[in-house]
């Protein structure tokens, strides 16, 4: 084989479908989980207990918080099962991004490349890529959203049209997200990848290590005991699953990651809502440092087999400084710390949001604020950073003919959700590797 891809989630479809474009060159995608799923609408997120669409994990966030992380699995990956929000990173968030390669004017013309955006033109859009990003206009908004937004605008703070422009200051508006016309998630194993001969997709085989000689990484152990060998192999497993490969392989990975913590302020609603809407239409962001997200429905109703819960507004940090380790133990057991909110910057930052957030609950009329809660994004990524882990061109620093080309890689989090970003690396990495 010429190229082995480990995972088929987001970063790995877009990888499989450009890399397998030159009809020469033979390729084998492996995925751990089942082929790509029938799109469905933002309304609902596939991961609630016994979804067969996702691998947990359990981890420490904080001294005193532990939680159930959720990861997509199958073609389509996290892709497959998230909340279809689609925002590209804010231009200051790649001056940690290495010397060169990945300047924001770098990586603009990847954001380009990878939509086809429904909204807006323009030199700073694409209009011909495979993945559809539109918004839901304010007209239609969910009740929720518009309350939220409106009192927001009332507090003073400023309306965001374009929340793709590669403007930084924030406000509130509507959300770029990955939908077709009908309000169904498209993710990038729908979108990018077709049949070809060239190449192969192995669904339900999982990666247990790498097989390295001399040096150079020469093929893949699956769970099975059984080895796939190829030329090069490129990792695209996931901020948690790249590193454990990493790690079984007896190589570094894992020392250090970012996510952006998520303080759920849940609400006594003052009316029931509606459902139909995607969960999220509209984000207030301040900065770089919070995103308040008015979802559309509780938590109880949007995610199949949960109990019922109260609605909530999150209260997301998006430049934490905080950073988390994943590791290993003898006996194979994987650990996850967060270290969520040991930074007292971080502290002070959550508590304003928090603040906000009870406000803007107040006042759009909304409902009540209850107790918050400290929670996740579920964006876990750089825990193969490059600098540490790949060098720029995402080559492995420590054995020939390894890649690794997915969140993992991030030297920092983006301070908007990372799925856009994810694709934009996607596509440059098939560039840099091609
Ligand atoms: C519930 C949820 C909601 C989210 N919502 C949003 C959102 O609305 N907006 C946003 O920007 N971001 C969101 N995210 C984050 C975003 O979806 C992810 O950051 C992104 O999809 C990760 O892409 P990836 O390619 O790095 O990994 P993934 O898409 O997770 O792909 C990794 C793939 O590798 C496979 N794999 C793992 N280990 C192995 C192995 N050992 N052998 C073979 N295959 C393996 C997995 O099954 C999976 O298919 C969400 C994430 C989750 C989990």
């Amino acid at each position: 084989m010429d190229l082995l891809i480990v995972g088929g989630g987001s970063c790995g479809a877009v990888l499989a479908a450009r890399l397998s474009a030159d009809p020469t060159r033979r390729v084998l995608l492996v995925e751990s989980g089942p082929g790509a799923a029938i799109p469905e609408r933002l309304d609902t997120l596939p991961i609630g207990p016994g979804s067969y669409r996702t691998t947990m994990y359990d981890a420490q966030l904080s001294d005193t918080v532990t939680t159930t992380l959720v990861r997509g699995r199958g073609v389509g990956g996290s892709g497959a099962v998230n909340g279809g929000y689609f925002m590209r990173g804010a231009p200051t968030d790649f001056a940690d991004w290495g010397s060169g390669l990945w300047t924001y004017e770098q990586v603009l013309p990847f954001y380009r490349r990878l939509e086809h955006d429904h909204d807006f033109g323009g030199p700073g859009h694409g209009g011909t890529g495979p993945m559809p990003i539109r918004r839901v206009p304010r007209e239609r908004w969910h009740p929720l959203s518009e309350a939220f937004a409106q009192a927001a605008l009332d507090a003073g703070l400023p309306w965001e049209a374009d929340k793709n422009g590669g403007l930084t200051a924030g406000g509130i508006g509507p959300v770029p997200l990955n939908m077709d016309e009908l309000g169904h998630r498209i993710d990038t194993a729908t979108c990018y990848l077709e049949g070809r001969p060239n190449l192969e997709v192995r669904t339900n085989t999982t990666i247990r290590r790498l097989v390295i000689r001399a040096g150079a990484v020469a093929g893949v152990e699956t769970a099975d005991g059984a080895v796939i060998n190829a030329d090069k192999i490129i990792l695209c497993a996931g901020g948690i699953g790249s590193a454990l490969i990493m790690l079984r392989s007896n190589l570094t990975a894992g020392q250090t990651f970012s996510d952006h913590p998520e303080v759920a302020v849940p609400y006594v609603p003052s009316q029931p809502a509606a459902r139909g809407h995607p969960l999220l239409e509209a984000t207030l962001n301040l900065g770089e440092d919070l995103e308040l997200r008015p979802y559309t429905a509780s938590f109880g109703d949007a995610v199949p087999g949960n109990p019922p819960m109260p609605p909530h507004v999150g209260v997301a940090l998006m430049s934490p400084r905080s950073r988390g380790q994943v590791t290993v133990d003898a006996d194979g057991g994987v650990h996850i710390k967060h270290g969520y909110l040991q930074d007292p910057a971080d502290k002070a930052i959550a508590a304003h949001g928090v603040a906000l957030a009870q406000e803007l609950i107040r006042t759009s009329g909304i409902g009540t604020p209850l107790e918050p809660v400290l929670g996740t994004s579920q964006h876990l990524s750089g825990s193969c950073a490059m600098g540490n882990v790949v060098d720029e061109r995402l080559k492995s620093l420590e054995v020939d003919s390894l890649w690794i080309a997915d969140t993992s890689v991030f030297p920092r989090i983006p301070s908007r959700g990372p799925h856009a970003t994810a694709v934009m690396l996607a596509e440059r990495a098939a560039e840099l590797i091609g």
